[in-house]
């Protein structure tokens, strides 16, 4: 039996790994629970769930927590702040900790969880993307084990032998006969429409994204392609990529999951049903394979497979994110920070889609000409980084 920490259980990757938990409850036990500002739900997943642990980064959230479930009789103990989210991810219970936090409020967390020497289940992209070599380093130097949940990186994960998978960071593609690593992306919602009408799309077309069911700040993400952007530098730091080793393919089906071509002319690729059960269920079991609630690919019902070459007219979001991730570390940790300030303003429509972009090539530009760009060596440097790029970000929206 393992105990799980799941911090963002509230969020659309925190209610999966619930449902495959619930598919095997011999093998996997809730421990603790983490979220952001919803105690309502919760409070329902504590009754489901009796962790021994929830925390809650808003104060005001856990302490109404804290009543609601005194009021019914559950002992569950409540933590507060980011200080809690990390306390219940270091627990020495905890045998693995799923990073299912939205954006760089997960960077802390997601760190501590590693620090710690657990199993991290990385769905929060956002903290490789913010601190990349830092936390590759981090993951080898305590010994933590590293499993990616993005389902293109648990494909990619999936195509390659052994002793790339248990070296992640610092695994050699060339000695495993790697010619190229495929990311694929469906192309999101917005992949056949006209260019021009792009900048009066609304947040509810950017968010009903044709395959996946996410959350709404990958939704968007994905309607850009700066997820697929974001994707790229996980992958780069994952499997230690050079620029000659990851390719993008548009695939709108989204059947295959990603691909690794190697140098004898054979193509691994891995493919599903669009549901993050599968990808979460591997990270759980691995080496193992357990149930996870998906049924496996019709083939006789699937219809044609294609595939497109992104078009960074239409995606100008993933091309920034490709040159961010060659320009180093200050480039893609003010992208991302730039991106979320943009996209969550999106959301408001206070900016149309097409600025989304504009504000990222512009905050990624200032921060790129700043003195701070070249002193990134802690955490605590990436944090100040990132609090610059969303000042700037903000003043842009102004
Ligand atoms: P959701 O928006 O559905 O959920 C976000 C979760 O993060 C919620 O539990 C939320 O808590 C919590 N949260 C938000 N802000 C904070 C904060 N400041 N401190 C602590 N917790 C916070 O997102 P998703 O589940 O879609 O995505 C989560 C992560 O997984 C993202 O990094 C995304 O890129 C990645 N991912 C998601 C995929 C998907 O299919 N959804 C696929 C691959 C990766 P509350 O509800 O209380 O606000």
């Amino acid at each position: 039996m393992k105990n799980i920490t799941i911090l963002g259980a509230t969020g659309s990757i925190g209610s999966s790994t619930l449902k495959v938990i619930a598919e095997n409850p011999e093998h996997y036990q809730v421990y603790a629970l983490g979220a952001g500002t919803n105690h309502v739900q919760m409070f329902t997943l504590c009754q489901q769930w009796r962790p021994k642990y929830v925390a809650m980064a808003d104060k005001s959230a856990a302490l109404a927590l804290q009543k609601e479930l005194r009021a019914v009789g559950n002992k569950a103990q409540v933590l507060a702040g980011e200080e809690g989210l990390c306390h219940i991810a270091e627990l020495p219970e905890v045998d693995m900790v799923m990073a299912a936090i939205v954006g760089a409020a997960g960077l802390l967390s997601t760190m501590a969880a590693v620090k710690a020497g657990k199993r991290v289940l990385l769905a929060n992209k956002e903290a490789l993307v913010m601190s990349g070599q830092l936390f590759v380093d981090a993951v080898k130097k305590y010994n933590a084990e590293l499993m990616p949940v993005d389902s293109e990186h648990n494909a990619i994960f999936q195509c390659l032998p052994e002793r790339i998978q248990t070296n992640l960071g610092h695994c050699e593609l060339d000695k495993a006969g790697v010619h190229k690593i495929l990311l694929t992306g469906s192309g999101g919602p917005f992949r056949y429409s006209d260019i021009e009408s792009l900048a009066s799309v609304t947040p509810a077309q950017a968010i009903a994204h044709p395959n996946w069911s996410m959350g709404p700040k990958i939704s968007v993400d994905s309607a850009s392609m700066m997820n697929k952007g974001l994707e790229y530098i996980e992958a780069r730091w994952l499997f230690n990529a050079s620029k000659e080793q990851l390719k993008v393919v548009i695939h709108p089906q989204s059947v295959i999951h990603s691909m690794v071509q190697y140098n004898d002319g054979s193509t691994l690729a891995q493919m599903g049903e669009p549901d993050m059960c599968t990808p979460i269920a591997l990270t759980l079991a691995y080496p193992n394979r357990v149930k996870a609630g998906v049924k496996p690919l019709d083939f006789t019902e699937m219809g044609e497979l294609s595939f497109i070459k992104p078009d960074f007219a239409r995606y100008p979001c993933l091309e920034l994110a490709i040159e961010a991730c060659y320009s180093g570390q200050h480039a893609t940790t003010a992208l991302n920070a730039a991106n979320e300030v943009a996209v969550q303003a999106f959301l408001q429509q206070k900016i149309a889609f097409t600025d989304i972009a504009q504000v990222n090539r512009r905050v990624m530009n200032k921060v790129c000409a700043t003195e701070h760009a070249h002193q990134l060596d802690s955490l605590e440097s990436l944090i100040e980084l990132d609090k610059m790029a969303r000042t700037f970000a903000s003043e842009q929206l102004n």
